[in-house]
């Protein structure tokens, strides 16, 4: 078991990314606290972790809200006596965010205060804990966007994702001397929830594949092996990469027939 003895914080966990990643994480031992807005989604995913004979418990929070990030970690000591992974996942891509022009400042700060306001909030209240801990592992979800422009415009979720990759990286140095590292997951374009919505048309995701060299969009569950190998141990050299876990897109000029 990877994460035996460990207690993991995960956000978003009601879909996708998040969810398949409290699974994962929970049939390698880890102790689950399940974060999310939509509550009865959190709880089937906690129901499911216990039918498999694995431990987890549901805790609703805005990941933008300081007192809600607060409450989230201090259950995650109180129910399971500690902190070691703590997955600052959740985030979100608004129908209306489009290019400089056309986004709503709405949308604009809508987008930074959960994508990137979420993540600092997680860590402010999730480091002391980790510390408490004698230190862990953190993984911050960004994106292969933070790293390449593109065509279709979602100007404040590319915006947030690279204030992402950034603070990550300020994180994994300042904090590397007490035992926590600090990783960004940069997923492809994946077949979830979340693109799918926002890829509404065949014609919009043929547009979107013919950039990955791979020549498909990612799965939930690819996301969550590769933050488990940054959750454990077997990552114990790695720290402030950008992880990028994204059928070659990062790496591409122009992709094969
Ligand atoms: P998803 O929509 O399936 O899951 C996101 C979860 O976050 C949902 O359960 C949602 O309820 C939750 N959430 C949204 N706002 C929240 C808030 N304020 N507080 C707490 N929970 C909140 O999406 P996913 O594809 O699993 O995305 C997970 C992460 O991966 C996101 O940060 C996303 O930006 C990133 N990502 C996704 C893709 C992709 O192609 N799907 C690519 C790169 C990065």
């Amino acid at each position: 078991m990877r994460l035996a003895g460990k207690t993991a914080l995960i956000t978003g966990a009601a879909s996708g990314i998040g969810r398949e990643s409290a699974l994962l994480f929970a049939s390698e031992g880890a102790r689950v606290l399940a974060v999310d807005l939509q509550e009865e989604a959190g709880h089937a995913v906690v129901a499911e972790i216990e039918a498999a004979g694995g431990s987890a418990s549901f805790a609703r929070a805005d990941v933008s809200k300081d007192a809600d990030c607060a409450a989230m970690v201090a259950a995650a000591q109180e129910q399971f006596g500690g902190l070691h992974v703590l997955f600052n996942n959740a985030g979100i891509m608004d129908s209306g965010d489009d290019d400089a022009v056309s986004t709503s400042e709405e949308v604009w700060e809508r987008t930074m205060a959960i994508n990137l306001k979420g993540v600092f909030l997680g860590c402010k209240h999730g480091i002391p804990a980790l510390r408490s801990s004698g230190g862990g592992s953190i993984i911050n979800t960004a994106s292969f966007v933070a790293q390449l422009g593109a065509a279709t415009p979602q100007i404040a979720y590319t915006a947030s994702k690279g204030g992402v990759l950034a603070m990550t990286r300020e994180l994994a140095v300042v904090h590397a001397r007490e035992g926590i590292r600090v990783n960004a997951l940069c997923p492809g374009p994946l077949r979830t929830e979340l693109l799918m919505k926002f890829l509404d048309t065949e014609e919009k995701k043929q547009r979107r594949l013919v950039h990955v060299p791979m020549g498909r969009f990612g799965e939930a569950d690819e996301m969550a092996k590769a933050a488990l190998y940054l959750a454990s141990e077997e990552s114990s050299f790695v720290t402030g990469t950008t992880f990028n876990v994204d059928g070659g897109i990062t790496s591409a000029y122009v992709t094969p027939e």
